[in-house]
């Protein structure tokens, strides 16, 4: 059970202090994918609804038209901390009006979404002059995925999703994100995926507050053998896992000729 209500905004454009971008467009408040790793469910704290994370989802609605005047050669990305095709925009339908007023902008796009919903909008993006569709992708095990992702497309649908962008022309990228020790394969996922993506995005498992105990209580329960990596990375705090997994990537990119970005590296 979703707790449904709208938000008033001044603006669905917010400036953001993340290095890698200029503005960020969440057009719900609450994410109904309920990931059990949601590095946003710190959100939760400074949202006026009481439900917890995955439970509420609030329907942002503002007067303002987006200035695209101020958003051109800027760094946009939709969205940061909700999935913008969460199954209630197929009811409100917030993202598709938003994307309506930014057909004509001259920002660069990034589109990041769980969700085969985002197909309904291929007219759209095949008229942007700058967007990119990143699925996200950490695991290729539908089990898993029931487990982690529980509200999402499967992953079969994701892949599915990016031949299509590929076949219209739109800009692929799998977004390997995040990266769970031990579970996140990312050389498997790029085997699988490369015939129709253009660029790869990384990032990595950042746990703190209810998610790193909610995380921690299924490593315990289905992978009790890697109880004390996770004690080592997340409460030891020995960065010398994803160091290496940084390296790899980097070796693994660079000698198969991927596109990609890492957004943990150096952190
Ligand atoms: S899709 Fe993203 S924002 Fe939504 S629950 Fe999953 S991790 Fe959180």
């Amino acid at each position: 059970m979703v707790a449904e209500d709208t938000t008033r905004v001044k603006d669905y454009l917010t400036k953001t202090k993340l290095t890698t971008l200029d503005y960020v467009i969440n057009p719900y408040v609450g994410c109904p994918n309920k990931c059990l790793y949601c590095y946003a469910a710190y959100m939760s704290s400074f949202s006026k609804h009481k439900e917890p994370w995955g439970e509420f989802i609030g329907i942002k609605q503002t007067r303002k038209k987006i200035n695209t005047f101020k958003i051109k050669d800027k760094k946009v990305m939709i969205s940061t901390v909700t999935d913008p095709y969460n199954i209630y925009e197929e009811k409100y339908g917030t993202t598709r009006m938003i994307m309506e007023q930014l057909v004509n902008s001259e920002a660069y796009l990034s589109v990041v979404t769980k969700s085969k919903l985002v197909l309904r909008d291929i007219d759209l993006f095949k008229k942007m002059k700058h967007v990119e569709i990143a699925l996200s992708v950490c695991m290729l095990d539908e089990n898993i995925k029931k487990k982690l992702e529980p509200n999402s497309s499967t992953i079969e649908e994701r892949l599915e999703t990016l031949k299509i962008l590929k076949q219209n022309g739109i800009k692929s990228v799998v977004f390997i994100s995040p990266i769970i020790p031990q579970i996140t394969d990312f050389k498997a996922i790029i085997e699988k995926t490369k015939d129709f993506t253009d660029e790869y995005w990384f990032d990595k498992l950042n746990l703190r507050s209810t998610f790193k105990t909610k995380m921690f209580k299924f490593i315990n329960d289905e992978y009790p053998i890697y109880k004390s990596l996770y004690n080592d990375i997340y409460n030891n705090k020995n960065p010398q896992y994803f160091e290496e997994m940084n390296m790899e990537i980097e070796k693994y990119c660079r000698e198969n000729n991927i596109v990609y970005k890492n957004f943990y590296a150096g952190t």
